[in-house]
């Protein structure tokens, strides 16, 4: 492994939690309703940085140097990011910059927070939710927004080389100083991957990814906090997908093509026709009902793209 000294700074830094948690009863999803937003966002995602998103087996190279490497996610036999890991990345961030829930599965954890920043249920029909647990789901409530997988269509599988520190692993979502006082949420910086000698299956930088997004009885300002969390603000921003995050792997910028809702009629979705498509800017002017300024700063500090910065090659 290549060293660069002991100083190397931390790859991420922390956005504050909220003042409070602000539920709201969710629309659900089960019939549409007029007056809301049903449709889909098309688009595409380009790599800036290699990603690597596990599949958990083993991959033979032609490469007889490197014979064996950690395979990349496929969906029908090609490479792609699946859907899962697309809902993590924008989750996390619509958690950081809306008043919502703390998702932490430690016990420990929890305990050191207000009661408050408990994870939303749906116990009942009538449960209130916070913003990320309507757009995306809490135990009880499937939630209404849906990402398909996205299917690599320009660009191909490449061997790369990362830190063994920073194989694929799972991180804890919410951190605290010695004191035992909540630091916030975590987010990894882009920068330069570092190198190391752990093989991955990777889609390299330049990779293009099919983006589908299906959305169900959204308001206005819940459209604008998806698609601010999916970088399209001002400044935009680029999201982390994936494994390796800490060696500045999964630097990924979401281009928008269209917004497209479909007119309800009654009970049922309308034909292709009656198909409109939605005005990004006003959705993103909309969101500021939901959105945490300050903490959408914080974000766009440490989600700008940046190709300058050095990620480091071991501990940290
Ligand atoms: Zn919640």
């Amino acid at each position: 492994m290549t060293s660069r000294g002991p100083q190397e700074p931390k790859p991420y830094a922390f956005v504050p939690l909220p003042d409070r948690v602000e539920r709201g009863k969710p629309a659900g999803h089960d019939s549409l309703h007029r007056g809301l937003l049903t449709g889909t966002i098309a688009g595409e995602l380009v790599a800036l940085t290699p990603v690597h998103v596990a599949s958990g087996g083993i991959e033979l190279t032609d490469n007889n140097r490197i014979p064996l490497v950690k395979a990349h996610f496929r969906t029908d036999g090609r490479a792609a990011i699946p859907g899962s890991s697309l809902k993590g990345a924008v989750r996390s961030i619509v958690e950081a910059i809306t008043r919502s829930c703390v998702r932490v599965r430690s016990r420990t954890l929890r305990d050191r927070l207000a009661p408050e920043f408990e994870p939303c249920e749906a116990r009942d029909r009538n449960a209130a939710l916070c913003p990320a647990c309507r757009l995306f789901g809490a135990p009880g409530y499937q939630g209404q927004v849906r990402f398909a997988d996205a299917p690599l269509i320009q660009g191909q599988f490449t061997t790369i080389l990362v830190p063994s520190l920073f194989a694929p692993r799972t991180h804890a979502r919410v951190y605290y100083d010695r004191s035992g006082k909540v630091k916030g949420r975590k987010f990894y910086f882009h920068g330069q991957p570092a190198r190391g000698n752990v093989p991955l299956e990777a889609c390299g930088a330049g990779s293009r990814f099919r983006l589908q997004v299906d959305f169900a009885n959204l308001t206005e300002a819940e459209l604008g906090v998806l698609l601010t969390a999916l970088g399209q603000g001002d400044p935009p921003f680029a999201l982390k997908l994936g494994g390796a995050k800490p060696a500045c792997l999964g630097s990924v910028e979401v281009k928008v093509h269209c917004v497209e809702t479909r007119d309800i009629d009654g009970e049922v979705l309308g034909l292709e026709g009656s198909a409109r498509k939605a005005d990004p800017e006003g959705l993103l002017a909309a969101a500021t009902a939901l959105l945490i300024r300050t903490n959408l700063e914080r974000l766009h500090g440490i989600l700008r793209k940046d190709g300058q910065r050095l990620c480091p090659s071991q501990s940290y």
